[in-house]
């Protein structure tokens, strides 16, 4: 589907930023077959001319885009388990330290890992999560709360000391729409924290059209500017952000060499391997990954 407005402004005019790299695919795609390691593969990317959001275009179809992420099974993800849970960890723990603990629900909330930790510490979970896989593997292995489905279904009375959405606003087509809905279920004094990548961080800057981040499911790349609109269109303001930090297993880590080819990939693992540093957990912060609490205007 083409974007005929921009999804930030609705204006309709256009400038190319970045030509599409999909070709890199194709030949990634028949060499290695191994499409899900998309980084830095992406269509042609735009900023609109009235308000520069970054966007991409051809945009997904909204609902290819729902039917896809209700189909997506990834076990791959489980073995990541325990570094997710670091990262999630200590992203509660700054969390706290501003909103102390409470009812919580967390946008996207996937296998349920975050939820996990913050049930661990005392918070009272809820989810959504459109895939029905994920969904189910939170329900019956870890027991928490799900409504599984598009935010755009949800519906409760309830509402929630602090909404999260982890790696999640980039994914969306209609970041307007749906952060309109998350300020309904946030409480006056609440928080909602989001994470996502931000183009004016020193990486995307550097690597412009090549930022790993630009990927065909990433529909929309924010900058400083255009977060700060998107917050005062859907009725929130900035309190604070920070740098993500993330735990990777080293051997997740290298195995995103693969868009570099088979050969790279394959040292890097025969190295880790002969080093029995697989396993080993090392924090990464330059990834252009932001943090942010918002609160509700
Ligand atoms: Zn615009």
């Amino acid at each position: 589907m083409s974007l005929e407005n921009c999804p930030l402004c609705g204006n309709g005019e256009f400038s190319l930023l970045y030509p599409s790299t999909l070709g890199k695919k194709k030949e990634a795609a028949s060499q290695y077959n191994c499409t899900s390691h998309g980084l830095g593969i992406h269509p042609d990317i735009f900023r609109c001319r009235s308000c520069a959001m970054v966007f991409n275009e051809p945009a997904p179809d909204s609902a290819d885009v729902a039917d896809e992420y209700e189909q997506v099974e990834d076990p791959e993800y489980l073995a990541q388990r325990e570094s997710r849970h670091l990262t999630f960890h200590r992203e509660l723990d700054a969390i706290e330290k501003v909103q102390g603990k409470g009812e919580l629900l967390d946008v996207g909330c996937y296998t349920g890992f975050f939820l996990e930790c913050a049930r661990e510490r005392g918070w009272n979970v809820s989810g959504v999560e459109p895939s029905r896989w994920a969904a189910e593997y939170a329900r019956n292995e870890l027991a928490v709360e799900i409504f599984n489905g598009p935010v755009e279904r949800y519906t409760t009375d309830r509402s929630f000391d602090v909404v999260t959405m982890w790696d999640v606003l980039e994914h969306l087509p209609n970041p307007v729409e749906v952060l309109s809905i998350l300020r309904q279920y946030v409480k006056p004094d609440g928080l909602l924290v989001f994470a996502t990548h931000n183009l004016d961080t020193t990486v995307a800057r550097v690597l412009g059209r090549n930022f790993p981040l630009f990927m065909e499911m990433h529909t929309v790349h924010f900058t400083n500017e255009t977060l700060t609109m998107l917050l005062e269109k859907t009725g929130f303001r900035l309190e604070r952000k920070h740098n993500q930090m993330r735990a990777v297993r080293l051997g997740y880590l290298f195995s995103r060499l693969r868009r570099f080819g088979e050969t790279p990939e394959r040292i890097a693992a025969s190295v880790l391997k002969a080093l029995s540093l697989e396993d080993r957990i090392v924090w990464t912060g330059l990834v252009g990954v932001e943090t942010y609490f918002v609160r509700p205007i």
